[in-house]
């Protein structure tokens, strides 16, 4: 049982590094993002809602994100662990998480910190590429795929996020600093929350993972 957050600016590489957390523990990668993205794909109401949000780089209210925890969590494949990727994103949705979780009595075991300075984030984010078949990200230039636009893994094309802009990454940020940082001193206090160089190979880094996680 191992119940871990990874925490970061957009572009730290929470979703890279999720996937090999994901295979070494065998827990579910939880990305609220993702989810969010798959619900615009299937025009729910709630995709079309969160979608205005999304475009410009601004983060969705509370309200929709917890109720999409909160089904996610009780699903039987988290029975055994989960790895929450970019989510909470509020000190609201931290606080709604600990009421849920306790509910289901679990708690959370370790916070990762993928620590990565804003002069990085730009260049991180603008060059992304993932592959919405099987999920696996790639960068143009610091992780690229062996076949320009193919997947490595699977051999789809690969998409580039609409939000993925200079324009809407200024707007991201912003919205990190202003209402998800505050989260690194409230998991601080918690005493769950360990910090990674997030600037470090990617390889090197989800080794650094590994270490902590045992
Ligand atoms: P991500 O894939 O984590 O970068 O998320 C993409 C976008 O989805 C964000 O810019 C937000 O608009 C929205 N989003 C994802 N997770 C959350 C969250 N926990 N709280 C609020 N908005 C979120």
């Amino acid at each position: 049982m191992m119940n871990i957050m990874l925490f970061g600016a957009p572009g730290a590489g929470k979703g890279t590094q999720a996937k090999p957390i994901m295979e070494r523990y065998g827990i579910p990668q939880i990305s609220t993002g993702d989810i969010l993205r798959a619900a615009i794909k299937a025009e729910t109401a709630m995709g079309m809602e969160a979608k205005k949000y999304m475009d410009e780089g601004k983060l969705v209210p509370d309200s929709t994100i917890i109720g999409i925890i909160k089904d996610r969590l009780t699903m039987e494949d988290c029975k055994t662990g989960f790895i929450l990727d970019g989510f909470p994103r509020t000190i609201a949705q931290a606080e709604a998480l600990e009421v849920i979780m306790k509910e289901i009595g679990i708690k959370l075991d370790k916070v990762i910190s993928l620590n990565v300075p804003d002069n990085a984030i730009v260049a991180r984010i603008t060059g992304r590429q993932g592959c919405p078949s099987c999920g696996a990200s790639f960068h143009k230039i610091f992780n690229k795929p062996k076949v320009d636009g193919v997947c490595d893994l699977c051999g789809h094309g690969l998409i580039t996020r609409k939000d993925d802009t200079e324009e809407t990454v200024k707007v991201r940020l912003e919205s990190y600093h202003n209402q998800t940082a505050p989260l690194f001193d409230f998991y601080k206090k918690r005493n769950i929350l360990v910090e990674v160089d997030g600037m470090k190979e990617l390889s090197e880094v989800t080794s650094e993972i590994f270490k902590i996680l045992g």
